[in-house]
C-alpha cells in the first residue's frame, strides 16, 4: 500500500519544486554566509578570531566540491529513490503533518546525537570525523569539509528515521529537511546575529545553537553532539 501512495509523489510537480527550492535556498545560504563572513561589514559578528586550517587551500577545495557534488548526487538519489516506501501524497490533515515533521526531527535529533558520539569513540575517530574536526573555528562552507563517508552517513541516518516514521506526507518531508539541512550550514556559520526587537535577542536560539557546535569544533569533543537541538546533549549529560 505505502509503495503505491508513495510513487504518487513522484508524478507531484510541488513536491519538485519543493525541493529544487530548498536546494536553491541552501546554495543562497551557503554563498551567503560565507560572504557576510569575509566582509568587513559584519566582522563584530564574528565568534573569534580566526583559526587558519592546516590544509592547503587545493586540499580544501579538493573535499569540499566533490563533497558539494555527492551531497547533491546522494540527497537526491535518496530523496526520489527511497520515495515510495518514505513519502506519500495522501491527503493528511495539517497537525499530522505538523506532528510528523516533527517527530522525525525529534528521531534523527536522538538518533544523530548517538552516531557522532560514535564517531568519536577513540578507534573510530581518526576514520572518519577527524576530517570535520580539522575546522577548529567554522565557517558557513566548512559545514561542507568532512569525509565522505560522513556525509554520506548523516543523508542515510535523516533518510533512515523517514522510513521508519513513515511514510510521511512530503509536504512534513520538505518542511523537516529545510530545516535540517539549512541549520547545519547555519550552525557553523562561525558568526552570531546581534539584531534586538524591544530589548530582547531576536535570534537568540539559532545563536545559542550556532555557540554549541562552535564549542564542540573549538575544544569541547566530549559535549554538544546533537545537530538539531540541545535535547540529547541536556538528556544524556553531554550540555556544555
Ligand atoms: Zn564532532
Amino acid at each position: 500500500m505505502s509503495s503505491l501512495m508513495g510513487s504518487a509523489v513522484i508524478d507531484l510537480v510541488p513536491f519538485h519544486v519543493a525541493v529544487g527550492v530548498i536546494y536553491a535556498l541552501n546554495g543562497i545560504v551557503i554563498l551567503g554566509l560565507a560572504w557576510m563572513f569575509h566582509s568587513p561589514r559584519f566582522h563584530a559578528w564574528h565568534i573569534r578570531a580566526p583559526m587558519p586550517m592546516r590544509v592547503t587551500k587545493a586540499q580544501y577545495y579538493w573535499n569540499i566540491l566533490p563533497n558539494l557534488a555527492l551531497s547533491t548526487v546522494v540527497t537526491t538519489g535518496a530523496i526520489y529513490g527511497l520515495s515510495p516506501w518514505t513519502l506519500t501524497a495522501e491527503p493528511t490533515a495539517w497537525w499530522m503533518i505538523l506532528l510528523q515533521g516533527f517527530g522525525v526531527l525529534v528521531v534523527y535529533d536522538f538518533s544523530y546525537y548517538f552516531l557522532h558520539r560514535l564517531f568519536h569513540v577513540k578507534a573510530f575517530y581518526p576514520l572518519v570525523h577527524l576530517v570535520h574536526h580539522r575546522v577548529r573555528f567554522p565557517r558557513a562552507q566548512d559545514s561542507l569539509y568532512q569525509s565522505p563517508i560522513e556525509l554520506i552517513a548523516g543523508v542515510g541516518l535523516l533518510m533512515l528515521v523517514v522510513w521508519v516514521v513513515g511514510p510521511i506526507h512530503w509536504v512534513a518531508f520538505a518542511g523537516l529537511f529545510l530545516i535540517y539541512s539549512t541549520l547545519h550550514i547555519f550552525i557553523h556559520s562561525g558568526m552570531l546575529f546581534p539584531h534586538k526587537l524591544f530589548g530582547r535577542e531576536v535570534f537568540w536560539v539559532l545563536n545559542q545553537l550556532t555557540l554549541k557546535h562552535h564549542k564542540h569544533h573549538l575544544n569541547k569533543h566530549g559535549h554538544n553532539f546533537a545537530g538539531v537541538t540541545p535535547i540529547p546533549d541536556l538528556v544524556f549529560g553531554t550540555a556544555a
